[in-house]
């Protein structure tokens, strides 16, 4: 099974080469370019830094208060935030081609662009990569949350811990759903295999996107429930948020 999801992933990357179009806007570019980015989309994903919300990390347009809406109604249920970049059209079609288009390679440019903002978050034991239900794992032929977590290891050195943390139910599609019938969605959803694992451990936990932190939360929740020390998260993007009121 395994062997079957690398193969088709190595298969994708024969098919989408990287380092030959930008991966931001699909303009070609020169091989040494960082990221697999031209200027234009590095100058929008990178070089703009938005203020974001010390709890969550979700990008808010101007810091007139601490949090941002999320936040400021219900905290979240894990420690701490942080994302990469804005969902902005660059970030939206690196994590579409990621997803759907079979370009796994996507991943290792999301996570370099990711790596100083998990430094940023501390100290970690391990990196556990937000779930995804074997079903879409066999439509993509590789889990996009993995990957991105494997790459993020190679850079600072945290280890995976993989197949740990399950997703034991396939949920509907989280857009459309309000954000009560988000969380009842995805209520048990997840399930942890061997808890002396994480006892005790600062977890951090990896996701590509974002929005209502619903799924990331009932991770959280999980992983205290099965005695982490502490669990932070850190995805490669996430949209603007509204100041709390
Ligand atoms: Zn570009
Ligand atoms: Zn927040």
């Amino acid at each position: 099974m395994r062997y079957k999801e690398e193969l088709l992933r190595l298969i994708g990357e024969v098919i989408f080469p990287e380092n030959i179009y930008c991966v931001g806007c699909g303009e070609p570019i020169k091989k040494n370019e960082i990221y697999s980015l031209c200027e234009k989309c590095r100058e929008m994903l990178i070089y703009s830094r938005p203020e974001t919300c010390v709890r969550c990390g979700r990008f808010v347009k101007k810091r007139e208060t601490v949090f941002c809406e999320h936040c400021g109604a219900r905290p979240p249920k894990y420690d701490r935030g942080a994302a990469a970049v804005v969902y902005n059209d660059a970030a939206r079609k690196m994590i579409y081609d990621l997803k759907y288009g079979g370009k796994g390679y996507v991943a290792k440019n999301a996570a370099g662009i990711m790596q100083r903002c998990v430094e940023n978050l501390g100290g970690h034991d391990i990196i556990i990569p937000v779930p995804v239900h074997k079903n879409k794992i066999k439509a993509r032929g590789f889990c996009q949350t993995t990957l991105i977590s494997e790459s993020l290891s190679k850079l600072t050195g945290i280890p995976v811990l993989k197949g740990n943390l399950v997703r034991t139910k396939d949920t509907l599609p989280m857009s459309g759903l309000e954000p009560e019938e988000r969380r009842n969605n995805i209520r048990d959803a997840f399930d942890v295999t061997d808890a002396s694992c994480i006892l005790g451990k600062k977890v951090l936990l990896i996701d590509d996107l974002l929005t209502t932190g619903s799924t990331a939360e009932e991770c959280a929740r999980v992983l205290k429930g099965s005695g982490a020390a502490e669990v932070s998260l850190a995805v490669f993007a996430s949209p603007y948020s509204k100041n709390k009121n």
